[in-house]
Order: C-alpha cells, then sequence, then structure tokens
C-alpha cells in the first residue's frame, strides 16, 4: 500500500525518502519503520499519462479507446435495465477540403471548435468522444426509441449551423453527416460502432449534411453497391440514361434563358432514377467520366436545334481533373455543332477547391473553347475569395439550402444577400437555385440576382414529354 504523506517542512510536492523512527509509549526509540515516500508527482504523472492514453490531446475529448470502453458498460447497463443504448456516428462533411486547401492549423481550429459546438449539446450521461481523424461518437444511454436518437442527432446538427470563423475574413459552414444505430441484446462495442459507421456512409451518399439510421438492410451495402456499378457500366454503354432540362429564367421577366441537363437512369427494375442514387458511385468508380461525355454529348444533340437556347451541364469532380477533358468537350461541341458560347459548365465549389492550381488551369482553357463556366453549390464549400477572384469563372450559383431559408427568420438570407453581392463585385452574374415560392423569387428580384431556377418555374422535364 502507498501512503501519501504530507511533509509539514518539505510540503507535500517534493518526492523524498524518509527514515522513520519507531518509538515505544515512552517515547524511546525502538526500530526503524523503513522509508515513507512522497510519491504525489509520480501519482500526477500517472494519471497525467492515464489520460494522456485515454483522451484526445486536440480536443481534449475522450478517444476512441475510451469510448469503446464507455459503450462497453454502456451495454452493461442497458441489459441490465432492459433500455437501449444509441451510438451516433458523426463525419464533418468534406473536412479534407478545409485541411488541403486552407492548411492543417485552420483544419485543427475547424475540429476544436466543431467539437466544441457539438460537446455543448451532450445530456448529462451522455458520452462524446473523438474517433479519429474528422470522426465523433456520441453515446446516449437509456433511449426510449428510433425517435429520441434522431433528436439528438439534429440537435447536433443544429450545433454545426451557424458558420465558423476561422481566422480569415470570410466565414466558413461545415455541416455534418449522422449515422445512428440503437442497441439490441446481441450488440458489442464494436459490432453497434460499425453499424452506425454504415448508416453515416449512407447518410453521405443522400449529400451533406444528412442523418441515417441504421437498418439490416444496409449490412448488404457493399454488395449492392458492386451491384449497381456493374449495372450503371451497362447503362452508360447501353440506352438506359436520359437527360431531363430544367429551365433557367430571368428574374425581372421570367423569360427563359438556358436549360440545365439532369441525367436520369431509366433503369430496367428500379424505374426512373435520380442522379444522387447513382452519381457518387459513378463518381468513385471513375464511370463519371463516361457518363459526363454522354451527358453533355446528349445534351448538345438535343438543344442544338432549338435557336436561341442557352444549355448548362454539370461536370463533376473526377472530370474536371481528368487530363482529356478539354480535348472531349471540343470533339462534343464540334461533333454536334454546338456553338461554345451558348455553353456553360457548371462545376461545384468543393470540386474547384479539392486542386486550386489544376482546377485554374483547365478552367482557363476550357475558356479558350469559348464558353462560359458557373460555380454551383456555392456557399457550401469552402472557397477562401481569394481564389475565386482569380478563377476564371462566368457566374455563381448560389445553393439551394440557403434559397430554401430565405424567407425565413434564419441567416440564410444574409448569405444569399452576400454571395450576390460577391457575385456582382466580381463582374459575375448570379443564379438562385432551388426558387419554389413568389416570395423567394420577390426578394431575390430584390437583391437583383441575376437569373432562377426551380420548381416555382418548372421542374426538371423530359424533352419526350
Ligand atoms: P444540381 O446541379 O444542384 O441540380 C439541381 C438539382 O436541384 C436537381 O436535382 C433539380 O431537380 C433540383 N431542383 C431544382 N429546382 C428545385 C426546387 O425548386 N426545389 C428542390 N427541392 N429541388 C430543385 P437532380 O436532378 O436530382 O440532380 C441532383 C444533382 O445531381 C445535381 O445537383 C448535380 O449535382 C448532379 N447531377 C445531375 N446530372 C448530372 C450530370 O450529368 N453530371 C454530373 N456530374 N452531375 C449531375
Ligand atoms: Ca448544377
Ligand atoms: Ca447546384
Amino acid at each position: 500500500m502507498e501512503i501519501t504523506v504530507v511533509h509539514p517542512v518539505m510540503g507535500p510536492r517534493t518526492a523524498v525518502s524518509r527514515w522513520s523512527i519507531l518509538r515505544d509509549e515512552a517515547g524511546e526509540p525502538c526500530g526503524y519503520a523503513g522509508t515513507l515516500e512522497d510519491v504525489t508527482e509520480r501519482k500526477a504523472l500517472e494519471a497525467r499519462l492515464a489520460y494522456q492514453a485515454t483522451h484526445d490531446s486536440l480536443t481534449g475529448l475522450p478517444n476512441r479507446a475510451l469510448i469503446m470502453e464507455h459503450l462497453q458498460s454502456a451495454l452493461a447497463r442497458a441489459e441490465r435495465s432492459g433500455s437501449s443504448v444509441g451510438v451516433l456516428f458523426i463525419d464533418l462533411d468534406r473536412f479534407k477540403i478545409v485541411n488541403d486547401s486552407l492548411g492543417h492549423e485552420t483544419g485543427d481550429r475547424l475540429l476544436v471548435d466543431a467539437a466544441l459546438r457539438m460537446r455543448r449539446t451532450q445530456r448529462p450521461g451522455d458520452a462524446f468522444g473523438r474517433f479519429g481523424g474528422d470522426e465523433f461518437i456520441l453515446i446516449a444511454e437509456q433511449l426510449a426509441d428510433v425517435t429520441a436518437a434522431e433528436v439528438i442527432a439534429e440537435r447536433l446538427a443544429e450545433a454545426l449551423r451557424p458558420p465558423f470563423e476561422l481566422g480569415e475574413p470570410q466565414l466558413y459552414t461545415c455541416t455534418a453527416s449522422i449515422g445512428l444505430a440503437l442497441s439490441n441484446s446481441r450488440s458489442t462495442p464494436e459490432s453497434l460502432v460499425r453499424d452506425a459507421d454504415t448508416a453515416m456512409y449512407r447518410a453521405k451518399e443522400h449529400g451533406r449534411g444528412g442523418i441515417e439510421c441504421f437498418q439490416d438492410s444496409m449490412r448488404s451495402r457493399a454488395v449492392h453497391r458492386m451491384v449497381i456499378e456493374a449495372e450503371l457500366r451497362e447503362a452508360v454503354s447501353g440506352l438506359q440514361l436520359a437527360v431531363h432540362y430544367q429551365p433557367i429564367v430571368s428574374t425581372g421577366d421570367r423569360q427563359l434563358a438556358a436549360v440545365e441537363a439532369l441525367v436520369r437512369w431509366n433503369h430496367p427494375t428500379r424505374g426512373l432514377l435520380g442522379p444522387d442514387t447513382f452519381i457518387p458511385i459513378a463518381e468513385e468508380s471513375g464511370l463519371i467520366v463516361a457518363l459526363g461525355e454522354w451527358v453533355l454529348h446528349a445534351a448538345c444533340r438535343d438543344i442544338v436545334g432549338i435557336e436561341g437556347m442557352a444549355l448548362s451541364v454539370n461536370i463533376s469532380a473526377r472530370q474536371l481533373h481528368d487530363d482529356r477533358l478539354c480535348e472531349r468537350v471540343s470533339s462534343i461541341l464540334s461533333a454536334t455543332r454546338f456553338d461554345p458560347r451558348r455553353l456553360t459548365l457548371e462545376v461545384t465549389e468543393s470540386a474547384l477547391m479539392s486542386d486550386v492550381t489544376l482546377s485554374a488551369t483547365v478552367l482557363r482553357q476550357l475558356r479558350e473553347l469559348g464558353l462560359s463556366i458557373a460555380v454551383d453549390d456555392f456557399g457550401t464549400g469552402y472557397s477562401s475569395l481569394n481564389y475565386l477572384s482569380r478563377f476564371p469563372v462566368d457566374s455563381l450559383k448560389v445553393d439551394r439550402s440557403f434559397v430554401d431559408g430565405l424567407c425565413d427568420a434564419t441567416s440564410d438570407g444574409e448569405i444569399v444577400r452576400a454571395v450576390i453581392g460577391l457575385a456582382h463585385s466580381l463582374g459575375l452574374r448570379a443564379t438562385a437555385e432551388g426558387v419554389e415560392t413568389e416570395a423567394q423569387l420577390a426578394e431575390l428580384v430584390k437583391l437583383r440576382c441575376d437569373l432562377a431556377q426551380g420548381f416555382l418555374f418548372a421542374k426538371p422535364l423530359s424533352l419526350l414529354d
């Protein structure tokens, strides 16, 4: 046993060995008792080491080891009480882009700020930790059902919503994809975390900021993906793809200004599929290059005969950074006799930012062909405004998520106003996506937004309709 001695002269923090004299009742020495050692410092060091082994040094949160240990005891408690444990797997969206484009220091600041905000939403008894990289885990005990876990996930998402100030003049928006899984009697810490992770991946497939709850059917996700990939390969070479067109109008007079080409997949058994279900798979497998070329070719061919009609086509990150893009675009323009001045290629903000030097070079080459460039989903990425002014682009498309909240009492209106102002100050045109109501349109007219697109005017349509 170790005894902590507070030595009256030396003070408590001095590590020193002391011989002590044992005395009998009469006060006579009767022997040496051994040494007493002040181990205060050693204890403190031990505690520090134990803390370091179980906590993340950047955020100070419990680390993976501690979280797994906590989950183990939570599962034991749940078993006794007959309740459920919820695991929420949180992954910051596109964190890599911040890290790569703005540097690790900024990336670290974002991690610390985001961690702090999320931790503040924690209920007493919940555990929150950093699982690694930009992944966090929240363990919630005594959950009544999935809805209770979803409420917690919503609260986490809400905490991340206000933009982050990362030391530069501009603000950064950061969303997270959240997967949740609820324990059952067979759950182990590992299986539960794996399920939550799988659900998180599914959430990511549906776009940024998604929340998904694990379902058994997701277990076969990997197999499913391989099937889709094989089918998609078939679709790209065959006749199962179709292009729909959505009008883009001038905000002032609602005159048709252009159409955006949006791909669809006529799946032989599952019917008409939207791009969100297969573009991510095409992107990951590299099939997007062939698919994108097919869409561009089909759209140019469809629209070339409609006099005066301008056309916008989406280009994915992978295509943008493909060596042969310019050459392919150029040959499609000649093959279809499409006037490049009528063509705009839409490139997402995050695609541009994932390699700024390469992006700038490719954009310059594309523009030499005579076409225009729009930055798509603007506001959801992390464009440093310095970069933006250096990219040779013609217009910005304000992301749908901001237009959505344009008339509510959120900061979205401010963002839309700022983006339109920014576009104009750089001599670019601004397009608002996802306009659904007259009130939104009225606000956009007031903000002098040039173009608008959305269900208020028309949904994407097939030319065959
Ligand atoms: P995006 O480029 O932002 O396209 C606009 C999406 O918003 C379309 O979804 C459109 O149907 C939808 N939308 C338009 N107006 C409204 C509205 O008022 N309200 C709501 N809620 N939604 C509206 P869609 O067709 O499902 O396309 C989703 C995304 O898939 C596109 O987003 C684009 O990123 C990608 N995509 C589509 N076609 C292609 C393609 O040929 N190549 C590549 N690389 N990506 C494509
Ligand atoms: Ca687009
Ligand atoms: Ca968009």
